[in-house]
């Protein structure tokens, strides 16, 4: 199958994501590219450790539907207790920059959460901690349309949350919000169905360069374009909201909140 990457690569991708554009509406302070940063953390630091051969994977096509990828051993960027000291570290370093307990605690969940989403996809090969024998993994990527169904729950439903709390200033912000959405799925299609990788090295490089740079867009398109890329959706969720009004229509009723005057919720009853 046509792709325009050279070789898939498999590991769980616009969930992910979801996470990170799910953690925008519990606290939209923070900027979307720092959740993708908290979300995708661990992934991030995997392609490092293997490029300097501090972990390992082999490539064995067909150990799975999904990925010809053996991870067998990632104990320092994979291994629940070394997950929970990232997502800890992570936490406190936001905190100590923003002094934001509330976002803190969401970031370092989203770093968490990265290992909980993997646990669900992957084969056995997840430690608990480093030099555990016992290692976990629900198996989904046995399944291609599991696989596919549970990436795009994750994806559509932090997709959804997000939408739901943000509203476009201006066509850019929805239009890029849109193509934010796109590109994510085309490139998760497109390394999805794929020839297997050729080298370690390979996979290394790609998988790193791959997420900075879909990082990179988000936090750059938040800096310096503030009014560009998705978080050029700005978080508008009001802080306080004043009382419904409710206009009695026969046996229905609109409930309209007044600050969001294009909003208009319909309950009948
Ligand atoms: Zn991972």
């Amino acid at each position: 199958m046509f792709s325009p990457f050279k070789f898939k690569l498999p590991r769980m991708f616009i969930g992910h994501f979801g996470v990170g554009f799910g953690a925008k509406a519990a606290e939209p302070k923070i900027s979307l590219g720092t959740y993708f940063l908290a979300a995708q953390f661990l992934d991030l630091l995997w392609p490092v450790l293997i490029l300097f051969g501090v972990e390992k994977v082999e490539i064995k096509p067909g150990i799975t539907k999904v990925t010809p990828l053996d991870f067998t051993y990632y104990p320092i960027s994979h291994s629940l207790l070394m997950v929970l000291v990232w997502a800890i570290a992570f936490g406190f370093v936001s905190w100590s920059f923003r002094k934001n307990k509330k976002a803190a605690i969401i970031l370092g969940a989203c770093v968490l959460s990265h290992w909980i989403l993997d646990l669900i996809v992957h084969r056995p090969d997840l430690p608990l901690y480093p030099g555990s024998s016992e290692k976990f993994g629900l198996g989904l990527w046995n399944s291609l349309s599991a696989t596919l169904i549970i990436e795009c729950v994750f994806f559509f439903g932090g997709l959804m949350l997000y939408w739901r709390v943000t509203k476009a200033i201006n066509k850019i912000g929805f239009y890029g919000f849109w193509l934010l959405a796109a590109l994510l799925l085309v490139i998760y299609i497109a390394t999805t169905f794929g020839p297997p990788p050729t080298s370690i090295s390979a996979i290394g490089w790609t998988s790193y360069y791959l997420r900075t740079g879909l990082i990179e867009i988000v936090c750059r398109g938040f800096w310096k374009f503030k009014n560009l890329i998705l978080a050029l959706r700005t978080s508008l969720k009001p802080k306080k909201r004043s009382p419904p009004q409710f206009l009695h229509f026969h046996r229905c009723h609109f409930r309209v909140w007044h600050s969001h005057p294009r909003k208009k919720q319909i309950v009948c009853g």
